[in-house]
């Protein structure tokens, strides 16, 4: 029996790279001490006055199915804090709660694309964007982000795809690039969506953790509101991965349809977990910015280590967990770069092109190890492409 096509081809050819990732894992586990720059990930746990309200709340009963759009108190506060940051009228109708914003970015393009309709999205790309955009049958289409423009996407690049397509992905603060969008490339995308009149979705799930500029949610321009998914998540805001909670916010007869889905997909999120969530909204943009510090201090730690060399160039990392570096100057792809730093370092890296086409000669650095250890690795690293490089040179 053979499963169907779109299940088949759900995700690309080859190993996009995550070979690497996984070749490091397999290090480490036979007991290598591999120092681990891949994941997107906190080096601290969920908050204990979170976790402590979510056992307050499993234990005061709410351990049954919590109702499927999500529990009022959550859907008003994730409104309200929508409303706060983008100027936009919002209230409970214009939000779901969803189990992540994996969920909610699925759902947005499920609600958004037809069979075969052309989704667009900006490579370099997070790792899902292609496959989930296939898992809803439509066609997935990149359009460059390119380095020599900081990673921005170019308004001319977007019109010019935007001819025809359904939906655009757009993701700031960026994974993989830790680039934040300017109001320029805002008004861009924006500009590309109502021409070709297309679905927005905004991935804004590190949208606390901007650490030069602001960040601009394309859904408080005027007018976008209405063609404008936003996907949100306390994954990376509040350390909370593992609890799966996030939302999609949009017009109300949209949300109306996202909810049906939620209905015969995931049927709704644990309500102990909302709970928590609700609590961890509580504690403010105090504990947000606690939250994000670790990144923002390592990304100024790698901001000086190479202010001292000339070999690898940095894209302009402005928020996220992420910094892209690129490594052309050593002769090296981003997957072979990475490779050898991991057989002659134990440092794993992701190859920039398992991101996409526009990531080629990158590698992406996650900001995600304790200081001091990050601090040995992104030493030696730069060293590594130094040593590479005077190599190539002589050679
Ligand atoms: N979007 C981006 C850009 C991400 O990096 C991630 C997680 N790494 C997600 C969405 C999904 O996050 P979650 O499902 O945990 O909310």
């Amino acid at each position: 029996m053979l499963p169907s096509t779109r299940i088949r081809n759900l995700t690309g050819a080859g190993d996009d790279g995550w070979g690497l990732f996984y070749r490091a894992r397999a290090m480490k586990a036979a007991g290598e001490p591999v120092l681990e720059l891949t994941i997107g990930e906190h080096d601290i746990r969920t908050d204990p006055r979170i976790l402590d309200a979510m056992e307050a709340s499993a234990r005061a009963g709410h351990t049954g199915y919590a109702i499927v759009p999500g529990i009022p108190a959550l859907r008003d506060a994730v409104a309200a804090r929508l409303a706060e940051r983008t100027g936009v009228p919002t209230k409970r109708d214009n939000v779901l709660i969803t189990p992540g914003g994996q969920a909610a970015l699925f759902a947005a393009h499920h609600a958004a694309c037809d069979d075969g309709d052309r989704a667009l999205y900006i490579d370099p790309y997070y790792a899902t964007y292609p496959g989930t955009i296939r898992a809803v049958g439509a066609v997935a289409v990149p359009v460059a982000a390119r380095p020599e423009d900081g990673f921005q996407p170019r308004k001319e690049a977007l019109m010019a795809a935007a001819k025809g397509a359904r939906s655009l992905l757009v993701n700031s603060p960026n994974n993989p690039t830790g680039v934040v969008y300017s109001e320029e490339t805002i008004r861009g995308i924006a500009q590309a969506a109502e021409a070709h009149d297309l679905w927005l979705i905004s991935d804004e799930v590190y949208d606390t953790q901007v650490w030069d500029g602001t960040h601009l949610s394309p859904r408080a321009l005027p007018g976008m509101a209405d063609r404008t998914l936003l996907v949100g998540s306390l994954s990376k805001s509040h350390a909370m991965t593992g609890s799966r909670l996030g939302w999609v916010a949009g017009p109300e007869e949209m949300v109306g349809h996202l909810i049906t889905l939620a209905t015969h997909t995931t049927y709704g999120v644990p309500g102990y977990i909302q709970e928590a969530g609700l609590h961890a909204l509580s504690l403010g943009p105090e504990f947000e910015a606690e939250i994000g510090a670790p990144f923002r201090r390592r990304r100024d730690m790698l901001a000086k280590l190479l202010a001292g060399q000339q070999v690898i160039r940095a894209a302009p990392a402005a928020g996220a967990m992420y910094a892209m570096l690129d490594i052309r100057a050593t002769g090296l792809s981003g997957k072979e770069f990475a490779g050898r730093l991991l057989d002659a370092e134990r440092i794993a890296v992701m190859p920039g092109e398992s991101f996409g086409q526009a990531g080629a000669g990158h590698i992406r650095v996650a900001l995600t190890l304790p200081d001091d250890a990050f601090a040995e690795a992104a030493t030696r690293l730069v060293r590594f492409a130094g040593d590479l490089a005077s190599a190539a040179v002589a050679g």
